[in-house]
Parts: C-alpha cells; sequence; structure tokens
C-alpha cells in the first residue's frame, strides 16, 4: 500500500487566493461571530436584483425552463446582448458566431484567457488592476508584465509606459475601465495610445467593461473595439453582476471575432457548457426591461462616493483622487507609515472595518487601500468613524 500524497499542479500552488476575497471572508467569520464589521471589501452591490428581473427567471423555472441551453445561450439573449453592444457601444457583432453568454463575466475572463495564453507567454496589465487577471494568465501557464501607473498623474495610461512593458512573448493586454480598484475611465486618447501600441505589438486587448454603466461628473465610457482596427483583435467582456445588482446571478458574456470566439466556445463548453436557463431569462428581461433602476443605483453610489471621499481624506494621514466610475475608492495610507496590509489588519483586529490591502491589486497598490462603498450612507459613516478613532490612537 502506498501512502497518500497530494500532489499539485504548480500552476495552483502559485496562484493565491483573491485579496478581494480573502477580506471578505475574515469579515464574514467575524460577523458570524456576532461582531458588528462594517464591510469595505465587498464589490457586491447591496441593492436587491430589479424586480421584473426576478420576476423573469421565476415565471422561467415556474414553466419548467430548466435544462441545457445552446452553450452560445439562448439566441433571445444573444440577440438582446448583441442589440445592447449597438445602442450603447456603437459595436455591431453577429449573436449567432461573435458572442459567448458565460455564468460570469469572470468565467468569460477565465475562457478568453485559457484560450490565448500558453506556458510561456505573457500578458500584459495596467498596474494596480482587479486581482484575478494575473491569475488567471498564470493558471494558463503564463507570466505577467506590467504598465505601471501612478495615483500622482491620476493613473495616466500613456504610449510611453505601454511600451516599457512591450515584450515579445506578449499575446494579451487586459483593460478594465472604468477601473477596478482606481476608478479611472479610461480617456479616448488613453485608449487611442492602448490601440496604437496592441496593433504595432500584435495583441489580442481583453476589454472589461463590467462597470460602464457606473460613471461619474460626466465621465463617458468608451469602448476600445470601437477605435479603428481594435474590433478584430479586442474582446469585449461585460456582464450583470454590477449594472443591475445581479452578482449572485452570475452571468456575462464575451463579444469577438468568430475565430476567437469559437476556441473561447472550447474552453466554455468543456467547463460549463452554459449559464443557468432561467438565469439567462431574467438577463434577457434586465437588457430589455426599464433601466430606471440602474440610474437610481448610479445616484446613490454617486452620494456615497463623496461621503468616502470627504471621510477618507479627513483621516490623518491619508489621502485620495476623484473616482471618475465603479465604486471604489483607492486610499494613499502611505503618510499614516503603515503598509498597506498593516493598515488593513489594524483596521479589521482594532477597528472592524474590512478593506482590501492595495497590493492584492498588483505591486503598484503598495501603500494603498480599497475601500468599496457598496454598503449604505449610515455604514460608511460609521466605518471612517472608526478608522479615525484608530488612527488618532496611534497617532499618540
Ligand atoms: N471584472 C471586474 C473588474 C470586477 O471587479 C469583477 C467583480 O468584482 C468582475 C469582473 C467579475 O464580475 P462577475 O460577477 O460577472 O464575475
Amino acid at each position: 500500500m502506498k501512502t497518500l500524497t497530494y500532489k499539485f499542479a504548480q500552476r495552483v500552488l502559485s496562484t493565491a487566493n483573491p485579496a478581494t476575497v480573502a477580506a471578505s471572508n475574515r469579515a464574514r467569520e467575524l460577523r458570524q461571530a456576532g461582531i458588528d464589521v462594517v464591510v469595505f471589501s465587498s464589490g457586491d452591490p447591496d441593492f436587491a436584483t430589479p424586480r421584473h428581473v426576478i420576476e423573469a427567471a421565476r415565471s422561467a423555472l415556474a414553466a419548467g425552463d430548466t435544462h441545457y441551453t445552446a452553450s452560445r445561450g439562448l439566441p433571445e439573449l444573444r440577440a438582446a446582448i448583441t442589440g445592447k453592444l449597438q445602442r450603447d457601444n456603437g459595436l455591431t457583432y453577429d449573436p449567432a458566431r461573435e458572442l459567448v453568454v458565460t455564468p460570469s463575466a469572470k468565467h468569460a475572463i477565465y475562457a478568453s484567457i485559457m484560450a490565448l495564453v500558453e506556458p510561456g507567454d505573457e500578458g500584459i496589465l495596467l498596474d494596480p488592476c482587479w486581482t484575478s487577471y494575473q491569475s488567471c494568465i498564470q493558471l494558463a501557464g503564463g507570466t505577467v508584465r506590467r504598465v505601471e501607473l501612478d495615483s500622482g498623474d491620476n493613473y495616466l495610461v500613456t504610449r510611453d509606459k505601454l511600451t516599457a512593458a512591450a515584450s515579445d512573448r506578449a499575446r494579451i493586454l487586459v483593460l478594465n475601465s472604468p477601473s477596478n480598484p482606481t476608478g479611472r475611465v479610461l480617456a479616448r486618447p488613453e485608449l487611442e495610445a492602448i490601440a496604437d501600441f496592441a496593433q504595432s505589438q500584435d495583441l489580442i486587448v481583453i476589454a472589461d467593461e463590467i462597470y460602464e454603466k457606473i460613471v461619474y461628473d460626466g465621465h463617458q465610457h468608451l469602448s476600445l473595439a470601437s477605435l479603428p482596427g481594435m474590433w478584430e483583435r479586442t474582446l469585449t467582456v461585460n456582464g450583470f453582476s454590477k449594472a443591475y445588482a445581479m452578482t449572485g446571478w452570475r452571468l456575462g458574456y464575451v463579444a469577438g471575432p468568430a475565430e476567437v470566439i469559437n476556441q473561447i466556445l472550447k474552453v466554455h463548453e468543456h467547463s460549463v457548457n452554459c449559464a443557468a436557463v432561467f438565469v439567462q431569462r431574467g438577463g434577457i428581461a434586465a437588457l430589455e426591461g426599464p433601466q430606471d433602476d440602474v440610474a437610481t443605483m448610479v445616484a446613490e453610489y454617486a452620494q456615497r462616493r463623496q461621503l468616502l471621499i470627504d471621510g477618507v481624506s479627513a483621516l490623518p494621514g491619508v489621502t485620495c483622487g476623484q473616482p471618475e466610475g465603479a465604486f471604489y475608492v483607492f486610499a494613499d495610507v502611505r503618510g499614516t507609515g503603515l503598509s498597506s496590509q498593516q493598515f488593513a489588519d489594524r483596521a479589521i483586529d482594532e477597528a472592524r472595518v474590512a478593506l482590501t490591502p492595495g497590493p492584492g491589486f498588483g505591486p503598484c497598490g503598495e501603500g494603498y487601500v480599497r475601500f468599496s462603498y457598496a454598503v449604505n450612507s449610515s455604514r460608511i459613516r460609521e466605518g471612517i468613524s472608526r478608522l479615525r478613532t484608530m488612527l488618532e490612537r496611534h497617532a499618540q
């Protein structure tokens, strides 16, 4: 008899659990133990999914609509999505060939990266950026190159910064605007620089547009694929989690040239096959029904954003910029003399406030912590007040 030994693939051993999930899990454990925690670490909107979306899924279930769908997604949902991409983003996709509906935007990103990156390849990321891009590239056997961005110029993307990350081994660039965690909404000249770079380096760009509806102060989301020469080298990823408060439904999609989509489809078909059918019915209702809930949520986020910016910038040793979109404030805590991790550890241990340490979003995140304002205003006030007490105590 041989003794049991667990042997794991290097690709998982070298991959960490998401920093965002780790912070939220700690908060959940404390809450289960009856401790009141202000949770600024979650990217989950605290709003309810719109009623008509729930009703559509409920009716589908009641009608026995509980089986597999076409792996690309229900034709009606694909038509609703390509209609939305045309209307909102000026992008034309054939619903029969150029789109896959996935259980979550995360799965769309994962399947896209699995289809495009192989061992030895590199993926270029704008640093700081959402935690899972790096891990998906690593799980595919690739390595990451980083375009270093800086809060000093509001995370401006320039051709020079992109060129500094160029490499013959790079196959993809991942872009997220509006950005989690910085809140930057990339302007046309920045997207033009990315387009020029991608064309000169023959890169495919994965454009994660999941926060496109959540923008402030007149900032406008622009889809990279709409720029000249970019449709054919861009995968446009989006989902329902953020705009429609549908995180638990797990519904997203990726649109792009048929040749690329056909390869992504293999990863999708061998891992999940299709998104749940009644969830897809909910997705149709979300896109085709009234959009007032989206506007109401964005108006509320705008108020919370101001409250959080005012509160965070009044904390001793802490500063922050003006996020232009999404629902995060990426605060600079270097003036407190604490590292990101030390700040977040003290916040949860002493103030019972859950934050995500910046390095979870890449090395450029060191010295920062991320606050999510997917929590209501009274909790924002409470969290800020607890952090002030904590920081004042340490200053004494
Ligand atoms: N992309 C970004 C930038 C995100 O912040 C998130 C979730 O936090 C996702 C994708 C994942 O969205 P989904 O819930 O559709 O998987």
